[in-house]
């Protein structure tokens, strides 16, 4: 008997819901306690301190030294009566994931006694040994160092007994080594790009800022299971295993009531996440079974990057405390749907409007159409970047397996708007007649509000589709860092912004339009060259794959293909041109990424070479020769006469031997593709060895073992199978 497996299945069996500590008042009253929030700044700075501080957070004014050794002083003073002990830069290096060093805040005086010291040095700036993150050759080829720097549009906030320090990561000469300095680079981007659209309708917006609300979705497994089986531990995902008797065809699970143990987890992720400030808002279960997710409300998307970091930390911690696993893979079960990270994204102006909601008056929508049309014009313009940005290992799982927005771009907007860009491709070239201009306004572009209100059209298969007020990415994938999405949609947008404006500039000065028909005009020009982003129907469909083809748009199926698109000539420019990344930068990261890749599907090779050769092959020859052993029983009992009674089994015994070969054989190629790709020097080529060479023997792999699976006694498989991971509660 497979002890492993039926210890776990035992050990899950017999768990109760872990008791929540509830403390005793209203999220509401929770919210942001663990922040160095605005309310806790002006309690623990002095007024000077304080405003400079403002001034950083919202006009990124530099904070000299003796206030930054106020404010740390301030932050140390909050973080001690929160039980500090502690302090870190926080960060997110292109691993993906979050990095930190604790510091204590002690420090012998010298003579004998001990002072709890933080200043504004420490507080700034920070060298932690980062020679161990992905640098992509940048400090290789500049200097050995990274540093940490304070953030301080992002609040400070405290986790346990740790004063955390939201930081970017930069190598000493500057270069980016992180996910959140580009995206403040293409933040700032677009705070300029989008302000200076809006004055054209309003001279009272002096900011505009980007706003995200992502919703995560993940699986929760027993713990215990989920250590039974060495491919979970090491890749994330199952890369075995015959699908279950029952999936999720009854559908039975989707906002279904949530399970006890995953109720209790999330009741405690969300006392700890509103205590950080994240405004966690809904939770609700997902289609697949064990699978949910988590929404909170959007904020400002610096801000929301962070957060969505955190609480991805956070679930992992909580989970183990609750003896569960948190799967963030983008397809853990084949068979079964994935998870995706919905980026909701928006801009908003400091007027308090949001530019892609539609306003009340002719004129407030005038502006949401010129913002809504550059959004989709920028989506055309740069569809492989975009697509590029989701682009991961997992994430290729995913991506069109008929549960998710395909490897096409397109972007949905809903029939009335597209019935309202239809009416303005109309709209005649220079200006306008009054007559034209009111009828116009009054029946186009002034009808916006009232259709919109009852506008309940969804297309949930469209990778980049308008809900309402915001435009949803929804293939960014449920492991990845927002980050990466949000800079390129931010930068995109910029840069198409930054050329309407250039457009309707010049169409007022050299031709004399008026603004008003000059906008109408430039939009006009737009709606017909993005035309062919559009898509309305169905994203799922083989009919789209070939009408996308006619239509010349790219289907970048995996990721060392879409990964190329981030080093083109335009994309470079694009990066250049608004200050987000330099050549140095967009080449290690492109480097980083094709690495990365590699990595990935080397691991999950060895992994699935070692499962099917050290548990499948032994397991299934220990199951036949019980077989042989009973055949020869037979023989024994029946004579020449045998073959009566051990037809069957001897059919299986062949069976199986066909599937043992199936798996070693195909092992033994895998290895040897493994060999040749990692004997390739250039990344981007072994990164294509590994994509068409070496990953297409997993499933050949996986075919013969789940065979062996149906066939082999259960009492004997080893690995924790897809109805004991998914329906353990
Ligand atoms: P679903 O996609 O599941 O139907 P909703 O459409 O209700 O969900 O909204 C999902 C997310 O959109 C939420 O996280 C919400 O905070 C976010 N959201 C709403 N308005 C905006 C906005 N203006 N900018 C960014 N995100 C937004
Ligand atoms: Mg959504």
């Amino acid at each position: 008997m497979s002890t492993i497996r039926f210890a776990a299945l035992k050990e899950s069996q017999s768990r109760k819901p872990v008791e929540v500590k509830e403390i005793s008042a209203s999220r509401s009253e929770l919210y942001g306690v663990n922040v160095f929030n605005d309310s806790f700044c002006k309690k623990f700075m002095t007024k000077d301190a304080y405003a400079a501080l403002k001034d950083a957070m919202v006009h990124g004014k530099k904070i000299d030294r003796k206030i930054a050794d106020q404010v740390a002083s301030a932050m140390k003073a909050w973080a001690m009566t929160k039980g500090a002990t502690h302090y870190t830069h926080w960060f997110q290096p292109l691993t993906g994931a979050t990095a930190e060093k604790h510091d204590a805040f002690f420090e012998p005086a010298g003579d004998g006694t001990a002072i709890d010291k933080f200043d504004g040095g420490q507080l700034v700036q920070q060298e932690p040994d980062a020679s161990s993150f992905p640098n992509g050759g940048i400090r290789n080829t500049f200097e050995a160092r990274g540093y940490t720097a304070w953030d301080p549009t992002s609040p400070a906030f405290v986790i346990a007994t740790t004063l955390c320090i939201p930081t970017v990561f930069v190598s000493y000469t500057g270069e980016a080594l992180d996910n959140k300095t580009p995206l403040l680079r293409a933040l700032q981007s677009i705070d300029h790009a989008a302000t200076e659209v809006a004055q054209y309708f309003d001279k009272n917006v002096h900011k505009v800022i980007a706003t995200l609300g992502w919703e995560q979705e993940y699986f929760l497994i027993d713990s215990a299971l989920a250590t039974s089986r060495p491919d979970i531990v090491l890749t994330g995902r199952v890369l075995l295993g015959q699908h279950a008797a029952k999936g999720q065809q009854l559908e039975d699970h989707y906002f279904g009531s949530i399970p006890e143990r995953a109720l209790a987890f999330m009741r405690e992720l969300e006392i700890e996440s509103i205590q950080l400030g994240i405004p966690v808002k809904t939770r609700h279960n997902e289609v697949a079974p064990n699978q949910f997710e988590l929404a909170p409300i959007f904020e400002e998307a610096n801000l929301s990057v962070d957060h969505n970091s955190l609480i991805m930390d956070v679930m992992n911690k909580v989970a183990a405390r609750h003896n569960l696993k948190v799967l963030f893979h983008e397809k853990p079960f084949d068979g079964i749907n994935g998870s995706g990270k919905h980026n909701n994204w928006s801009l908003a102006t400091d007027t308090g409007v949001n530019l892609l909601s539609p306003g009340k008056t002719p004129k407030s929508n005038l502006m949401f159409l010129t913002y809504f049309i550059n959004t989709i014009k920028a989506v055309h313009r740069y569809a492989d970047l975009l697509r590029a940005s989701i682009a991961s290992a997992s994430n290729d799982f995913r991506l069109g397996a008929n549960e998710a927005p395909p490897a096409i771009v397109s972007v949905f907007i809903g029939q009335q708007l597209t019935a309202v860009l239809d009416e303005l491709e109309r709209v005649k070239d220079g200006n306008l007649s009054p007559e034209e201009k009111t009828d116009l306004k009054l029946n186009v572009v002034g009808k916006i509000p009232e259709i919109l209100l009852d506008n309940t059209d969804r297309n949930r298969t469209s990778p980049f589709a308008f809900t309402g007020n915001k435009f949803e990415f929804r293939a960014v994938g449920s492991s990845a860092n927002c980050a990466k999405a949000m800079t390129v949609v931010n930068t995109i947008v910029a840069q198409q912004l930054t050329d309407f404006k250039k457009d309707v500039d010049s169409l007022i000065e050299k031709k004399g339009l008026k603004k008003d028909d000059a906008i109408f005009n430039v939009l006009r020009e737009y709606i017909k060259e993005s035309k062919m982003i559009r898509f309305e129907g169905d994203g799922y469909s083989d009919n789209w794959v070939k009408e996308a083809k006619k239509r010349g748009l790219s289907n970048l199926k995996n990721t060392p293909e879409a990964l190329r698109a981030q080093i083109t000539p335009e994309v470079k420019k694009l990066w250049m041109d608004n200050g987000v990344m330099n050549d140095v930068e967009i080449m290690a990261r492109y480097e980083i990424e094709m690495e990365e890749y590699v990595k990935k599907v080397q691991i999950e090779g060895r992994v699935l070479g070692d499962i099917a050769t050290n548990h499948v092959i032994p397991t299934a020859i220990n199951y036949q020769n019980r077989l042989i052993l009973n055949v020869q029983g037979l023989k024994d009992i029946f004579g020449k006469d045998f073959e009566k009674y051990a037809g069957e089994q001897i059919d299986i015994i062949k069976e199986i031997s066909s599937h043992i070969t199936g798996v070693k054989s195909n092992v033994d190629k895998m290895i040897e593709e493994r060999k040749k790709a990692n004997k390739i020097d250039h990344a981007d080529k072994r990164a294509d060895a590994y994509c068409h060479k070496v990953k297409p023997y997993f499933d050949v792999i996986r075919y013969h073992s789940d065979k062996l699976e149906l066939m082999v006694d259960d009492e004997l498989w080893p690995l924790t199978k897809y109805r004991e991971l998914l329906f353990t509660r």
